[in-house]
């Protein structure tokens, strides 16, 4: 599969290209290729290719997928539903999407009875679209701090998805603002809480969410293509 392996270096390169543009290092920023609807054949080999960081947005195609691939961090990048915390909990490496404070004491539930900690990302609706999930971002730094409390999760950072763009310039402002709320609830220097993480930039925009201090992209179909 030729073609993979010439977009993953192009990604690549233009990541690095837009790392530099902010100051630094493409090292410090994780690409998480989203395999969504990737056949398991494909995402093998794009594991081979050097992807160890894997996202899907659905529990079950997840879980389905996961058994067959080996060597993979895995990330639930979408909205979930409390009912499917148990199945999932233990099996992914980090979970953007926590965008309710029902979800994350179900978590710390699972968490605390395991005996191990989650971490998790705070999603955030940065523009306000009616049909995303996600925190206001005035909402934010409190529920952080009353999240801060649950002794099973990790909270690492902010998560947000920009609306839909022809000119990714557009969406400049919503990574600016999720960079400055990272900067207002790192100054709240809240008991374990790490706001290492920015998850922010898709296929469409994530140069730009780069150049705005993103260190966590979620590329899919400038990796495998478009998704039919
Ligand atoms: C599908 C998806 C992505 C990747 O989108 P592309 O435009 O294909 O790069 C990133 N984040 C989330 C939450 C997604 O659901």
């Amino acid at each position: 599969m030729v073609y993979l392996a010439e977009n993953i270096a192009r990604v690549r390169e233009r990541m690095a290209a837009a790392a530099r543009r902010s100051g630094r290092s493409v090292d410090e920023v994780t690409l998480v290729a989203v395999t969504k609807t990737v056949a398991v054949e494909v995402i093998k080999e794009a594991v081979a290719l050097g992807l160890e960081d894997l996202g899907e947005n659905r529990v079950q195609e997840l879980l389905a997928k996961q058994p067959y691939i080996e060597g993979a961090r895995w990330h639930l990048i979408g909205h979930l539903q409390r009912n499917k915390v148990r199945q999932v909990w233990d099996k992914v490496e980090l979970i953007h999407s926590v965008d309710s404070l029902a979800l994350a004491r179900e978590l710390d539930k699972r968490a605390v009875s395991g005996g191990r900690r989650i971490k998790v990302l705070i999603e955030v609706n940065v523009a306000g679209e009616a049909s995303k999930f996600g925190l206001a971002p005035e909402a934010v730094p409190s529920f952080i701090k009353e999240a801060s409390g649950f002794t099973g999760l990790n909270i690492m950072g902010l998560m947000t998805v920009a609306p839909l763009t022809e000119d990714p310039e557009e969406v400049r402002p919503v990574f600016r603002r999720l960079a400055a709320l990272r900067r207002e609830v790192e100054a709240l220097h809240l008991p374990g809480v790490d706001m290492r993480y920015l998850s922010m930039g898709m296929s469409n925009d994530f140069e730009v969410a780069i150049e705005e201090g993103s260190n966590l992209v979620r590329i899919g179909t400038a990796i495998f293509g478009a998704r039919t």
